[in-house]
Formats: structure tokens, C-alpha cells, sequence
């Protein structure tokens, strides 16, 4: 016998490292943010062996965990600093949350279904999470008594320009969002020129579950 004796890692998380870098994912801030998450705390306990694949999982209430290659060129594409405050349109299963909270200051997030809110919340406790605020609520409207914000990120896809989320942001703000009417949206990246202005950048295509109106009133 020679050579070292190989352990086998307990998760697959070194080869979703790896397979997020080859994909173009090298802030090396945003790599150990997703690092340090563990996702396995984030997928419902059916798709829990798949928490280390990098694809988007069913979650409750019909919604979706997104793939932690979105997850991470959405947080890459903001080009957070660490004084930022960002805000998050769809908190779902908190992953993303998780992920923006480990290299912004504060994030707030809402979400319109509010089982999955009170998931989200226990975890982010369980993770001892000091930085995120949560908000039941229809996110189109944006927060506006926080406003204006530094970064916006949407994780679900608006039809068009989110106008009202647009007007929230800081003038040399970032907002990252899918935008586009079928299953297939393009994610789009629209940076404030500091005049009032964006230049929007197209990065790909995405497919994300739609951002709906109002709060959902029975789960
Ligand atoms: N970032 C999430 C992905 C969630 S999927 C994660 O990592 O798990 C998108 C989420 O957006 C869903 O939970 C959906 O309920 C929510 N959503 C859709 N429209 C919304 C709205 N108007 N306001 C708040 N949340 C919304």
C-alpha cells in the first residue's frame, strides 16, 4: 500500500465547490458564503440526499429552492459590499437569505406565504443569523420604510421591469432579477447610473417561479 488513505467526504460540498467555480463562480467572498451554508438545512427532507447536487428542489407551498449555480452568480452579479443593505424579493426556503447574509450588513427579505416565511425564520435562528429581518408581504411593493436600499435581489420572475422595486434602490444601486412572461425568463442586471438612470445587462436565461401579487391567504 501507498500513499495517503483517501477520506471520502461526509457531503458532497467539495464537488459543488468545485462544479460552482468551473461555471465561472470565483468572488471568493460569495464562495465561502455558500460554503459555510448548509443547504442540507434548507431542502424538504424528501430531496435531502440531493441537497449537494447543483439543481433547484421542490419546496413547500409549491415554490423551489433555487441551484446554488443561480444562487451563486445572482449574489456574485450584485457585487456586495460589506457595508450593504440588501434587500430580497422571495424568501422561500431562506437559502439565498442565508447566503446574502454572510457578505452584506443587514438583508431584508419577504416572502407571501407565510409557512414558509416561519420555516425560513427557525432557520436562520437555528444559524444564529443577527443580520436578516423577514417580512410577510407581497414584495412587488418592495419595503418601503427601509427604502432606499443599496442591492435588490428578486427571486422570482416579474413580467417586466420592476419599476416600484427600481425606485427603492440608492442611485448607484444593483438590482438582479429574472424578468420575462413564460417558463423561461432572462436574469437581468440593472445598475443605477446615479442620475436616476440604469444600464441593464442581460446575463442568461433562468427559470424561476413568478412573482405573483398580494400575499397568499390559506398556507
Ligand atoms: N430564494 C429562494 C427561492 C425561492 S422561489 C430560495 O433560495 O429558496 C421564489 C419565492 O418567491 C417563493 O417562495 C414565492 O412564494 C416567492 N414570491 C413570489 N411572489 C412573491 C411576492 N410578490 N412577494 C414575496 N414573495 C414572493
Amino acid at each position: 500500500m501507498s500513499g495517503k488513505a483517501k477520506i471520502a467526504p461526509t457531503t458532497d460540498l467539495p464537488l459543488l465547490m468545485q462544479a460552482l467555480r468551473d461555471q465561472g463562480i470565483t468572488d471568493p467572498q460569495v464562495l465561502a458564503a455558500i460554503e459555510k451554508t448548509p443547504r442540507d438545512l434548507f431542502t424538504p427532507d424528501l430531496f435531502k440526499a440531493r441537497s449537494w447536487e447543483d439543481s433547484a428542489l421542490p419546496i413547500a407551498c409549491g415554490q423551489t429552492i433555487s441551484q446554488p449555480y443561480i444562487v451563486g452568480l445572482m449574489t456574485q452579479a450584485l457585487t456586495i459590499e460589506p457595508r450593504s443593505r440588501v434587500l430580497e424579493i422571495g424568501t422561500g426556503s431562506g437559502y439565498q437569505t442565508t447566503v446574502l447574509s454572510h457578505v452584506s450588513r443587514l438583508v431584508y427579505t419577504i416572502e407571501r406565504y407565510r409557512t414558509l416565511m416561519k420555516e425560513a425564520e427557525a432557520r436562520f435562528a437555528r444559524l444564529g443569523l443577527t443580520n436578516v429581518i423577514t417580512k410577510f408581504g407581497d414584495g412587488g411593493e418592495g419595503w418601503a420604510e427601509q427604502a432606499p436600499f443599496d442591492r435588490i435581489m428578486v427571486t422570482a420572475a416579474a413580467e417586466d421591469d420592476p419599476k416600484r422595486l427600481l425606485s427603492q434602490l440608492k442611485p448607484n444601486g444593483v438590482l438582479v432579477a429574472p424578468i420575462g412572461k413564460g417558463p423561461v425568463q432572462s436574469l437581468r442586471r440593472y445598475a443605477g447610473d446615479g442620475k436616476g438612470g440604469f444600464k441593464v445587462e442581460v446575463l442568461c436565461d433562468v427559470r424561476f417561479v413568478p412573482l405573483l401579487d398580494g400575499v397568499a391567504r390559506d398556507q
